[in-house]
């Protein structure tokens, strides 16, 4: 059961540098993450507003020539879903993350935004449009306001106010000793796990992608604050399409549609309600996971 969710990882709030400016990250936080290898279109499409349908044409990926991890994929997310990627570690659910944000490129097929090929988007639309939140620990030196605004490096400070309020992280950061001037380098000193997140939500939320993917953190929070979490949740999944790779049974709760993965494929996909209500792998899980709370 226990190998149904991620093992513990520590909460982070950052955007991969993929998915926020470069110099923004390279300002608050002095360290360089890996870059995309994927190479820049030679006619990229011209900027449009992206409302947010995604689609796997028949995608075949792999890390390396001899093992392939996503077969023949295939995935249409109409705009606005919110979709949870729950299964088995190794299953593929951040790989088709990582596609989605085009952080690689698959060898076979298609990923598309609103019917565009991602190989065909400018760099620049593609990480306005497509932003990735994910829980790796890293550490930054810099403020709250920093840390929000990396979701937008010319966000003023009405605007990260803003976002924070949209989210419910706007109480806690006006009390603290600096208000949103509050260095939060000291890991796990003044702001907590729970608080972490809040301030990856209100960056994210200030980015205001048209598709938004969450790798969700798995620390423990008590229990207000999991109450907390949720509701900024509800907030920042709205308007947009999410995908979540999601590690809390509430989380899968509240989205549209729940994609179960095994081995590169999805192997059961519907609303929550209907696969806690049938028999397979996902309603097995979610009994075992509600005994192991008895
Ligand atoms: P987890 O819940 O543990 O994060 P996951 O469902 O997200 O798992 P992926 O990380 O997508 O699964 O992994 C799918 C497969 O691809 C696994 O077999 C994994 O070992 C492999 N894999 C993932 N990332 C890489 C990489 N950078 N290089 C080579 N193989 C990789």
């Amino acid at each position: 059961v226990r190998n149904f969710f991620s093992p513990l990882q520590e909460v982070a709030f950052f955007l991969n540098s993929y998915q926020s400016a470069t110099a923004a990250l390279e300002k608050v936080s002095g360290v360089l993450e890996e870059e995309p290898t994927v190479p820049d279109p030679t006619d990229p499409v011209d900027l449009w507003t992206a409302k947010g349908h995604v689609r796997f044409d028949d995608v075949t990926f792999g890390y390396s020539d001899d093992r392939v991890t996503l077969p023949h994929f295939s995935l249409d997310l109409p705009a606005g879903q919110t979709v949870a990627l729950v299964g088995t570690t190794g299953a593929g659910k951040s790989t088709l993350a990582k596609l989605v944000s085009r952080f690689y490129d698959p060898s076979k097929g298609a990923v598309t935004l609103d019917d565009v090929d991602l190989r065909r988007l400018h760099p620049k639309d593609l990480r306005r449009a497509i932003v990735m939140v994910t829980q790796e620990a890293y550490l930054f030196s810099g403020t709250v306001a920093d840390n929000i605004a990396l979701g937008k490096p010319d966000a003023t400070m009405d605007e990260i106010r803003a976002a924070a309020r949209a989210v419910g992280a706007d109480a806690f950061i006006s009390k603290l000793p600096d208000g949103y001037d509050t260095d939060v380098n000291k890991r796990g000193g003044r702001v907590s796990a729970g608080q972490r997140q809040l301030i990856s939500f209100a960056r994210a939320f200030l980015a205001d992608p048209a598709v938004l993917i969450l790798d969700e953190a798995t620390a423990s929070l008590d229990i207000p604050s999991e109450r907390q979490i949720q509701n900024a949740l509800q907030t920042l999944l709205a308007d947009r399409t999410a995908i979540i790779i999601a590690h809390r049974l509430s989380t899968v709760a509240i989205a549209d549609r729940v994609l179960v993965m095994e081995h590169g494929r999805i192997i059961e996909d519907d609303t929550p309600a209907a696969l806690i209500a049938g028999t397979g792998k996902f309603a097995q899980l979610h009994a075992a996971w509600r005994e192991s709370l008895v």
